[in-house]
Parts: C-alpha cells; structure tokens; sequence
C-alpha cells in the first residue's frame, strides 16, 4: 500500500481531518488526526495491521507488546496475524508497566505497535520496560509517524504513514487569514 492509500483509509475511518483546529498548544492546523476514529472501524484495523504485520514478516520476534490504550487493539491484531504472544504496558500511579499477570522473560524477542507517534513519550517508557526485563526489542511499528521522521528509537522503526503536521501560532496562521471557521478536535491527541 501507498502512503496515499494509508492516508484514504485514514480518511475513511474519520481518523484523518482537514479543516482548521485549534490546538492545546494554542497553535493552529491545517490537518488533524483523531486516531480513537481507527479502531471505531475494526474492518479498517484489520487492513492496516495486516500492511503493518507485513513489514515486520521477516524480522524475528515471540511477543508483541503495546502500550494501553490506543495501541492494545492494533498489538493484538498485528499478533493474532503473526500467530505471536501479546502483552501490553499501561499507566500505574503515572509509571508505564507491564499490565500485571503478563509474563515477559529476558529471553524473549519484542516488537513494540503504537497507534500515533508526535514525540514517541509512550513508546520511550515501553522501551524502559522491556529494557529493565532484559528482553530483546527488535523492532517498532506506527501506523502514523506524526513527528516526520524526527523521532529516533534506536530500534528498527517502520510507520505505514509518516507525517510532519505544520503548526502555526495564530499570528501566523494562514486559515486564520483565509477567515475559515475554527473547530477544536474531539479528543486529546497530546502524545
Ligand atoms: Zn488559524
């Protein structure tokens, strides 16, 4: 699939928006993504964990882990098609943890799925946990790449979309001069 396709898809699921937001930051865009819109369409999950699960085919691993919530649906799809163990991390008194009764040993193999990377923070604490285990990672799947490539993991990174959303300060923002109505986007898409 191309990057266009990954886009329409998006598009498809409501998840891809064009228009003029008002951002928490205060900045101001042209494109939005509201990526709880993806796993609203599970048909659509299965499309694009199926490209996901492609990329990673021929790279090695036992377990694929991801960090609750958004990534939990798209992990499992990518490892109910990899026939691979699945486990994931979620927030504890504000601490990333591996979600207790799941087992990860420091012999295992890892590949880590996240919905939306902007910064990568929940990814970068996912990373810290499996790192303290000792277990090996060995690659990093995004359905979107948000911060255009500028993220590094250290490991082995394959988005399906890889995107840099300019932002603009409303003084400079050129929707604003085009008088286009503003809306402020549904969900927190802080990360
Ligand atoms: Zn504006």
């Amino acid at each position: 699939m191309t990057e266009q396709e990954i886009k329409s898809i998006l598009s498809d699921c409501g998840a891809f928006l064009k228009g003029h937001f008002l951002l928490t930051s205060g900045r101001h865009s042209e494109y939005y993504i509201e990526k709880i819109k993806i796993i609203q369409n599970p048909d659509k999950v299965q499309l694009l964990c199926s490209e996901l699960s492609k990329k990673f085919s021929d790279v090695g691993f036992d377990v694929v882990i991801s960090p609750a919530m958004g990534g939990i649906v798209l992990g499992y799809e990518v490892a109910k098609i990899l026939g691979k163990k699945f486990i994931f991390t979620q927030r504890e008194n504000n601490k990333m943890t591996i979600r207790n009764g799941f087992e990860l040993s420091p012999n295992e193999e890892v590949l880590i799925i996240e919905d939306i990377v902007t910064t990568g923070g929940s990814v970068f604490e996912v990373i810290d946990c499996i790192k303290k285990i000792g277990a090996q990672i060995m690659g990093i799947g995004l359905i979107v790449d948000r911060s255009g490539g500028k993220v590094d993991f250290g490991f082995l990174t394959k988005p399906l979309l890889t995107m840099d959303i300019k932002t603009y300060l409303p003084e400079d923002c050129p929707l604003c001069k085009k008088n286009i109505p503003t809306a402020k986007p549904g969900s927190s898409n802080k990360r």
